[in-house]
């Protein structure tokens, strides 16, 4: 079968997936496969001021920042949105969404409720709320959670404690989201997050002008 040519395609805005859930609910390993299975969407790379984990990486998992550094770019104004979650700062930068979405691009990002409500408040209040699509990503059970953070051995027994306190809090926020995703196959939450995004990808509100008006 002969693929469309995407250039003569009309325009249209990209994606935003907000992507919230209490840590260990899985959101990394789902998003990560997501990004693989979708080569034309970007992870939005958030700044932090926590400490990296085994493993990981400046600048592909996180801009680890100082904490004066990390201040200095909120008053700049580079931050999307930013919030302090368990005890350290995490923020999106505007630089890792806005020019992609406006190119028509994709972007996920994986980031807490707190800031999850920041940008559902500002994308509405500038009218491109229809950009963005809020996905909560839940355990199937608190004591699955608990299990999720020791099997990853990356936390002190004090931050775990720390997360799963927070975890009740968070999960009580999944009816501020558009979807609910429960995290308990990991291919079954692939998929729905992925049918996610293609069907936010074909809403009419993604589109520019009017696509199927007569050429000339
Ligand atoms: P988060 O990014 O939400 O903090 P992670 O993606 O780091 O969570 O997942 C936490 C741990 O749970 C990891 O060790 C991961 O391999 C494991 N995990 C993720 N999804 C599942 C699942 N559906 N079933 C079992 N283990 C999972
Ligand atoms: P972790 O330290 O486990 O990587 O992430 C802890 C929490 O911070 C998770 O809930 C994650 O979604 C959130 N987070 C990661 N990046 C950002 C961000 O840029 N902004 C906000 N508000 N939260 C973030």
């Amino acid at each position: 079968m002969n693929q469309p040519n995407t250039s003569t395609l009309p325009p249209r805005h990209g994606v935003a997936l907000v992507v919230s859930g209490p840590s260990g609910a899985g959101k990394s390993t789902i998003c990560r496969q997501v990004l693989a299975d979708r080569p034309n969407m970007r992870f939005s790379v958030s700044c932090t001021t926590r400490a990296p984990r085994a493993g990981e990486t400046d600048g592909l998992d996180y801009h680890f920042l100082t904490r004066t550094e990390f201040e200095s770019k909120i008053a700049a104004g580079e931050f999307l949105e930013h919030a302090e979650v368990h005890g350290n700062f995490y923020g999106t930068l505007r630089a890792a969404v806005e020019p992609h979405l406006r190119l028509g691009g994709d972007v996920l990002l994986d980031i807490d409720v707190q800031g999850a409500r920041q940008v559902r408040l500002n994308s509405t209040a500038s009218g491109i709320g229809a950009q963005y699509a809020f996905v909560f990503l839940a355990p199937p059970s608190l004591a699955e959670l608990e299990r999720r953070l020791r099997g990853r051995q990356t936390d002190a027994e004090e931050v775990i404690l720390r997360r799963l306190a927070a975890a009740r809090r968070e999960i009580a926020a999944w009816h501020e989201y558009d979807y609910l995703v429960i995290n308990d196959e990991i291919p079954r939450a692939v998929a729905e997050l992925t049918a996610v995004l293609d069907a936010r990808r074909c809403a009419v509100a993604a589109w520019i002008g009017d696509p199927l008006a007569p050429q000339e």
